[in-house]
């Protein structure tokens, strides 16, 4: 491939052979009069901004074909095969897959060929055999030195104040650390220090995560805290996806198309799906970072891996047990209900539940229900609707909705639900983590079904009780059957406030 490569590389191209072209190169036009014309340093300056760090299909280099293949020529760009082939494997350079069940073949109607493309990563565009992955090769970029870019004017809390200055010493080192903080602990500000450390050294951070709806989260508050620094999203549904920025927030998917780009390396959610099932998202992480760079990853509910590491001393790490407003998590109270299964078949909300809903506490407080399956929560919407309505807890229908991973209209749900104009929600896990709403009550309804592991189940405890001025939130898990990862989060979230309390303990005898 390689070889074929090379022997393309050098071919003549049709531009090549145009009289124009064949015209300058005897000296006889002025090379400002065709397209191959010498970069000033700052067009230089402004492609190197634009495809520094990265590794890119052709029809991800928004230039014209002459100006792309005058690049190619002057070897500002160097192509690398898509494939890397060997005896006795094949792996797809973009995201290092190698398993042969998900290679397969199509027929390609630019060669007239049959061959090879990656379906590990089609989700970023097919990456074909007959394709080349381009890197640029002219001059590196010069990010700005930024001192005192840190916007945000709040205070941190004793905990996240310890927290920070360990990211800080981190990032100085360029070194690796894990933030190990419950859901509430404001991991966020932890960062900000760091981060301000970091771009007064001209750096390049990224905060990758794996769940859009956290990037989607994140954007707004990095951009409010560092309001005069450049702050770009990536994420699937994202239209414009250049990657330009000196503060990249991405979702992991995205720094497939990174390679050697950043100084910091920032992993939120680290132990979430589907980071953890995905070894060629570990993949793009590590490629996406410099080779000498800091690597920071937090995380709620570290997963075996890490934890084994802290055991080993192999990963150092800071451990924040409590809540930035120093109130414990709520403790999930587990409900039997043995017609739950035949209930939901119905789709008809379990009487569990309902019963529940007369004794809540705070009936001001909104609703996050979360469900098993897409299909169930699309299909208790006009149940609930009219069970909220019966209860005089909402006057319109409107004020219920749903919100799942194929749900177009997300993002605006969320959006909706944040701003209290929908006052309940029915969801999946895809919003079991990373989001914040100040005063909600959380259901599960059929805690017990596989897709609610424990770390699922810590984590949508922790979405009650964020705001300080209501740090409650009722957590019900409506089940017919414990299962071993119900007993073992709420055992995990008693252990975590227990934690919190010799925490403070110790805090307040310094
Ligand atoms: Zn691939
Ligand atoms: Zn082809």
């Amino acid at each position: 491939m390689v070889q074929r490569i090379k022997k393309w590389f050098h071919r003549p191209t049709r531009l090549e052979s145009h009289p124009t072209e064949r015209a300058r190169r005897r000296n006889l036009l002025p090379s400002s009069s065709s397209y191959f014309h010498r970069l000033t340093e700052e067009e230089e300056r402004k492609l190197a901004k634009r495809f520094e760090g990265k590794l890119l299909l052709r029809r991800e280099i928004p230039l014209s074909d002459p100006q792309f293949n005058d690049l190619l020529r002057h070897q500002l760009f160097t192509p690398h095969p898509s494939f890397i082939k060997t005896i006795f494997q094949t792996r797809c350079k973009r995201c290092n897959n190698d398993k042969p069940s998900l290679l397969a073949s199509f027929p390609c109607a630019k060669c007239c060929r049959t061959h090879l493309y990656c379906r590990n990563c089609i989700m970023m565009g097919r990456v074909s055999e007959c394709e080349v992955l381009y890197e640029w090769n002219g001059i590196r970029y010069q990010w700005p030195t930024l001192l005192n870019a840190c916007t945000w004017k709040g205070v941190l809390t004793p905990a996240q104040e310890k927290a920070a200055n360990l990211v800080k010493k981190a990032i100085a080192d360029k070194s690796e650390m894990l933030v190990w903080a419950v859901a509430g602990a404001g991991k966020t500000e932890i960062l900000f220090p760091g981060i301000e450390l970091a771009l007064s050294r001209g750096a390049r951070i990224c905060i990758a995560t794996p769940r859009s709806d956290v990037v989607r989260e994140l954007y707004p508050r990095i951009g409010q805290a560092f309001k005069n620094v450049e702050v770009e999203a990536l994420y699937g549904k994202k239209k414009n996806k250049d990657g330009t920025a000196q503060i990249i927030i991405a979702t992991t998917h995205q720094l497939l198309r990174f390679n050697e780009a950043f100084d910091v390396m920032i992993i939120d959610e680290i132990d979430a799906f589907p980071y953890h099932k995905d070894r060629s998202l570990a993949f793009a992480t590590n490629r996406a970072a410099k080779k000498a760079s800091a690597k920071i990853y937090l995380t709620a509910t570290p997963r075996g891996d890490l934890k084994q590491k802290i055991r080993r001393k192999q990963l150092p790490h800071c451990f924040i047990p409590i809540r930035y407003h120093g109130h414990p998590l709520p403790e999930p109270k587990l409900v039997a209900d043995f017609s739950l299964s035949k209930r939901l078949t119905n789709k008809q909300l379990p009487k569990s539940f309902i019963r529940w809903l007369d004794q809540r506490e705070r009936k001001t407080r909104q609703l996050l229900i979360f469900v098993p399956t897409i299909q169930l929560a699309e299909q208790l919407k006009v149940e609930t609707a009219a069970v909220l309505l019966l209860k005089k807890l909402i006057k319109d229908e409107s004020e219920v909705a749903f919100a799942h991973a194929e749900d177009e209209l997300r993002e605006e749900k969320v959006r909706q639900f944040r701003q209290r104009n929908i006052y309940c929600l029915l969801t999946t896990t895809i919003l079991e983590r990373g989001v914040t709403f100040p005063s909600v009550d959380v259901v599960v309804l059929q805690a017990n079904h596989d897709v609610f592991d424990e770390a699922a189940l810590v984590q949508i405890s922790g979405r009650a009780g964020r705001a300080k001025d209501d740090p409650d939130g009722e957590v019900i898990f409506i089940h017919d059957g414990k299962t071993e990862a119900l007993v073992d989060a709420v055992h995990a979230i008693k252990k975590m406030n227990l934690r919190a309390k010799t925490f403070y303990t110790k805090e307040s005898e310094r």
